[in-house]
């Protein structure tokens, strides 16, 4: 596509919103959420006070998940993890399943006294770091280093130059920092950690916790005990499964099941792949160590819409507002038709 469509197209999708949203609030759409008939799996990864697109685009202000869920209780019918896969949907309303990834702590602070006040059921794809002895993911922690550190970095004697996205690219080769790790196992990522932290001490900034911060153990433990809470593992060390050694996968998928079990004291049976990525090795490798439950983003495989055990989920979008969300959310697509 050339860079003329992408502009017009992008205005085309702009007003596209706009123009839905002017529709919402003189009263147009209510009768399409009330008819609207199906079901979708939801991610939502952090929640924030303010500034959600800050460091990336996966959080969401706290109000305005209120707003989600204000609006899932009045037109949507909101099931379980457990509930979507055993089919009990309703034939009356369009139903969703809420999921969040990646364990950060403001999901405790945030997400789960908004889910007990509108009684609302989520499930919490968590990794295992906090056994590994971090409190971040190394995605967030790269993320955050990106955004805050110099326009050149050298690190281990290769230079790479932020682009447009506060993305570290590589001088050399045109990859990116984050791509390159994602090709490796947590030895490198910790490598990484170790060496660039110094130079951007970002931690010290208590205004940043929430785009960060993990759940420690016991706000685990504290989450699991709600009756609106399912917890699934979203793998050890936030690994790309179908990137790293397949008998790494397999272990990583083994010890982070067990560790959540120890932690809630709870069956853990669902597993949400990190980045979405797998192969029919992982998928195998998962049900091996006792998943019966596998969430991806969008299918790889035609033959996965023939897995029981596979669903898709659709992500959250925070740049557009709640009732151009629920559109999307309605018609699995940000495309505007
Ligand atoms: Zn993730």
């Amino acid at each position: 596509m050339s860079l003329s469509q992408k502009i017009a197209r992008k205005i085309y999708r702009e007003s596209k919103y706009l123009l839905r949203e002017a529709g919402y609030r003189l009263g147009l759409y209510r009768g399409f959420h009330r008819s609207a008939r199906g079901c979708r799996i939801l991610i939502y990864h952090g929640l924030c006070k303010e500034d959600p697109t800050r460091f990336n685009p996966i959080f969401l202000t706290k109000n305005r998940f209120e707003d989600h869920l204000k609006f899932y209780k009045k037109y949507f019918n909101v099931i379980s993890l457990d509930d979507y896969y055993a089919r009990n949907l309703s034939n009356e309303r369009f139903n969703v399943c809420l999921t969040f990834d990646d364990g950060f702590a403001n999901n405790y602070k945030y997400a789960l006294p908004l889910l007990e006040k509108y009684q609302l059921p989520a499930t919490f794809f968590i990794t295992a770091i906090g056994a590994a002895g971090y409190d971040i993911l190394w995605n967030d922690f790269l993320g955050i280093v990106s955004k805050y550190g110099p326009e050149n970095l050298t690190y281990k004697r290769k230079v790479y130059r932020k682009d447009k996205n506060n993305k570290y690219i590589s001088v050399a080769d045109g990859i990116s920092l984050a791509d390159k790790l994602r090709n490796t196992g947590f030895t490198e990522k910790a490598e990484m950690m170790r060496q660039l932290y110094p130079q951007v001490p970002f931690k010290i900034n208590q205004a940043d916790i929430d785009y960060w911060l993990q759940m420690t153990p016991k706000e685990i433990r504290k989450l699991a005990a709600s009756p609106y809470v399912t917890i699934g593992s979203h793998g050890y060390y936030h690994n790309d499964l179908a990137r790293i050694k397949i008998s790494d996968t397999a272990e990583e998928l083994i010890l982070s099941k067990q560790y959540l079990e120890s932690v809630t004291r709870k069956k853990i049976k669902s597993f949400a792949f990190p980045y979405g990525s797998y192969s029919p090795e992982v998928v195998e490798a998962a049900k091996g160590a006792g998943y019966r439950q596998l969430l991806v983003m969008d299918f790889k495989f035609p033959e996965d819409q023939n897995d029981p055990a596979l669903l898709e989920r659709f992500t959250v979008n925070p740049f557009i507002s709640t009732h151009n969300q629920m559109y999307a959310t309605i018609k699995r697509s940000y495309e505007q038709h």
